[in-house]
């Protein structure tokens, strides 16, 4: 690899590049899906190649191939010259990546088993003794099953003299049940670990394991089954909401993950509801959140599916305060964004989806952090109000302001108790309100690392994998609907 990324270094140099990168990258992933009691989908892609960033005339170039041979190198770096050169045209500024950044270093996910060294039967038969047990409630129609497993083999090398390994293991899970009520059409689904979002982290088959997905299948299929037959949830103009650590997680990444981007705010990232309400001049001084909303951008949590040793531009894993006790006080940042805002180094959020794409801001693991109260005391503390949780459906405008959530389940409160179930719960907020109105977050003991593996940003569109720590939490006044 090492003449490889030299000989691309030094080419860029020799032709007048300012700075060079390079990223030579191989991602292995297998996914086993099951439908009913049948093996859906056994698949095994794998993809390698390179890509390489110059910056010339002030202006950045990028070009990549999967054909890793010095002459397809050399031309490769010729290309991102002539694209850099061409976009210097239009250049409204010279790109500025501030001090440089010097990296000789190697990092893997540290795990326990290899979930590409076990065979597909094992895997499989778990998945299907999951989709048994879902089955058992009659109303169940639709059982599903999957795993996914992700190895990324990825190396880093820059003009200013980083050369960096890595390698990054993730595994994943979910289970669902279907459940149709055959008379009116009705047809209600409950997930395990999380919705259809998958619950995944950069760790081996453990995690799999440690899911339990057979002690819960029966569980979620009789959900599914007891949905039909619940009450709507009730509209409210203003009640109490207790959402559960995984819809947290997606209100985190929603309405603070996304418009703390920097490149959304600075204008140059605009799609998938892009640009943000979070402007600069409001930064260290615009309320987000109550003082219990603590959220940091942190890299390094063990686990996280946006946990890493290096982002795609050679900075180390950070943990940085986005929120702080209610005050907003920090986006996530890239070498040239950070320089932008004179905010100083980056804070390592630079991330791109395999060889072919140039690295953008993406969110690391943006976590709410843990608060005081235990889970059951959150509910034995609340009078009247619901529990929502597991994410259904969700909407957000390009602001990332007003918000419309809602969740496969939910339970009424009443005098400190969960009561009857509840279907079809939504509730409604906008951003710096709702967190305004948190005022209980569960404890370490209720906090679970989610994974989103499916975060769509960029045009050419990337997938990113994201991180999300959060514990129940409570908000007071939410309006409450009914999905139709
Ligand atoms: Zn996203």
């Amino acid at each position: 690899m090492k003449d490889l990324t030299a000989r691309a270094l030094n080419q860029a140099q020799v032709r007048g590049a300012a700075y060079a990168d390079i990223r030579i990258v191989s991602r292995m992933t297998q996914r086993l899906m099951v439908k009913n009691g049948l093996v859906e989908a056994l698949e095994q892609d794998e993809t390698q190649g390179f890509g390489v960033r110059v910056i010339i005339n002030g202006a950045w170039g990028f070009a990549s191939s999967s054909r890793l041979d010095h002459q397809e190198v050399e031309r490769v770096v010729v290309q991102a010259i002539a694209i850099a050169k061409a976009s210097a045209l239009a250049k409204s500024k010279d790109v500025r990546l501030g001090p440089a950044v010097s990296v000789n270093d190697s990092y893997h996910t540290p795990y326990r088993l290899d979930p590409f060294t076990l065979t597909m039967a094992d895997k499989i038969n778990l998945l299907l003794k999951a989709d048994e047990e879902m089955r058992r409630t009659k109303a169940v129609k639709v059982a599903r099953g999957e795993m996914v497993f992700v190895r990324e083999n990825k190396v880093f090398a820059s003009t200013e003299d980083s050369y960096i390994d890595q390698e990054i293991l993730e595994s994943g899970c979910n289970i669902s049940a279907l459940a149709t009520d055959m008379q009116t059409g009705e047809v209600q689904i409950r997930s395990y670990p999380n919705s259809g979002e998958r619950q995944q982290q950069t760790r081996g088959y453990e995690f799999i394991l440690e899911q339990r997905l057979e002690e819960n299948a029966a569980r979620v299929g009789e959900e599914a089954g007891a949905l039909l037959k619940a009450d709507q949830c009730p509209s409210y103009e203003a009640t109490t909401v207790i959402l559960d650590s995984s819809q947290v997680a997606l209100q985190v990444h929603e309405s603070c993950g996304h418009p703390v981007e920097l490149d959304r705010v600075l204008g140059s990232e605009a799609a998938f509801a892009g640009t943000s309400f979070l402007t600069p001049d409001k930064l260290g001084r615009f309320r987000y959140g109550s003082e219990f909303v603590n959220i940091t951008a942190d890299a390094t949590i063990p686990g996280g599916l946006g946990t890493f040793g290096f982002d795609d531009e050679g900075v180390g894993a950070q943990k940085t305060d986005l929120v702080k006790n209610g005050l907003f006080v920090g986006y996530l940042t890239s070498r040239e964004t950070a320089q932008q805002l004179d905010l100083g180094k980056s804070n390592g959020a630079m991330r791109a989806d395999g060889w072919s794409r140039t690295p953008i801001i993406r969110m690391t693991n943006i976590n709410l952090l843990p608060g005081t109260w235990e889970a059951e005391a959150l509910v034995a503390d609340t009078d009247d109000g619901i529990w929502m949780e597991t994410n259904r459906s969700w909407s957000i405008d390009d602001k990332r302001l007003n918000f419309q959530f809602g969740t496969e389940i939910a339970w009424e409160i009443k005098g400190g108790k969960k009561t009857r179930m509840l279907k079809n719960a939504t509730y409604t907020g906008i951003t710096p309100q709702f967190w305004g109105s948190c005022d209980a977050v569960g404890n370490e003991k209720s906090w679970v690392v989610w994974g989103t593996p499916n975060c769509g940003k960029g045009q050419p569109l990337q997938i990113a994998h994201t991180g999300h720590g959060a514990a129940p939490a409570r908000f007071r006044n939410v309006r409450v609907g009914v999905l139709g």
